[in-house]
């Protein structure tokens, strides 16, 4: 099987890298699935998951926005954060959500701080999501 190199890579340093049969995530266009060969291409990712297939493995890393690149023999996911599954503290998102939801509940803030808390919520929920998906 043919394989195309991943890279995940945030502010704080590159997260992942490997070489996948094939990478699945959610662009801001819809789903994207990427083999090997893809034609080059730049899409904006939404707060999602990143599928990254190996035979009958599957891995999983929770990205909360960015960028995707591709290249014929390359993929670099380029985001704000990023952590693979085995790597989310559970009990972090689920505190996270919990205040991202009160925050929403209390509506009492301006606007900018409402956009922020559900943000905020997206990130958690992906987290918590992702993180039910280790093996
Ligand atoms: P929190 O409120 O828990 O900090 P957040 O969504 O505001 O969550 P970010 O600003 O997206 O956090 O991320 C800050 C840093 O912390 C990043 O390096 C990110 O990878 C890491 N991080 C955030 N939440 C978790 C988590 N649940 N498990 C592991 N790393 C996390």
């Amino acid at each position: 099987m043919k394989t195309i190199k991943v890279s995940v890579v945030t502010p704080d340093g590159p997260v992942y890298e490997s070489d996948v049969e094939m990478v699945s995530t959610k662009a801001s266009t819809g789903e994207l699935g990427i083999l090997p060969g893809h034609i080059p291409m730049v899409a904006p990712l939404q707060i999602g998951a990143v599928r990254l297939k190996n035979g009958s493995k599957n891995e999983f890393i929770a990205v909360s926005g960015g960028f995707l690149e591709v290249r014929p023999e390359q993929v670099t996911i380029l985001a704000q954060s990023a952590e693979q599954s085995s790597e989310i503290d559970l009990e972090r998102a689920l505190k996270a959500k919990e205040r991202a939801e009160q925050r929403l509940h209390e509506r009492k803030q301006e606007n900018i701080d409402f956009k922020r808390a559900e943000l905020a919520l997206q990130r958690a929920i992906n987290r918590i999501s992702v993180a039910e998906r280790r093996i």
